[in-house]
């Protein structure tokens, strides 16, 4: 395990979201998964779906398998949440000029309109 693949990171908002520690709806959920609303939605659909372990970006990602089962947990969501018909947009910001706000590796799942292109 490397020094940033901590299973927890002290004051850090998802980890205390994976912990039920802030009561968010847990919108589906496995042992190593967890997909919340997004508290400032920019769709009629925003998803996060987010490692219960903390990792603090995509840059510090060991195991890559993470990313790609987010993606397949995302795809079931999206047919969860209706919108597999329609189409949605997953996405990870990373770094300042991506704008990753919050330093706990999430993915982004939004749907429900058409998405623009190219985004801001
Ligand atoms: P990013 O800019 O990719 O780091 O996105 C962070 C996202 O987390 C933003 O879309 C925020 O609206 C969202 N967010 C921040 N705090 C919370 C929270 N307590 N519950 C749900 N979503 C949150
Ligand atoms: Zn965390």
């Amino acid at each position: 395990m490397r020094a940033t693949d901590q299973r927890v990171s002290e004051g850090c908002i998802f980890c205390k979201i994976a912990a039920g520690k802030i009561p968010v709806e847990r919108i589906a959920e496995n042992e190593e998964l967890l997909a919340f609303p997004d508290i400032d939605p920019q769709a009629p659909v925003h998803v996060l779906i987010i490692p219960k372990k903390h990792v603090t970006s995509l840059k510090e990602v060991s195991d890559w398998g993470l990313i790609g089962r987010m993606h397949q947990f995302a795809v079931k969501v999206a047919e969860q949440k209706g919108i597999a018909q329609s189409g949605y947009r997953v996405l990870i910001n990373t770094g300042l000029n991506g704008v990753q706000t919050v330093l706990h590796l999430h993915l982004h799942l939004l749907g429900g309109r058409v998405m623009r292109w190219p985004p801001g």
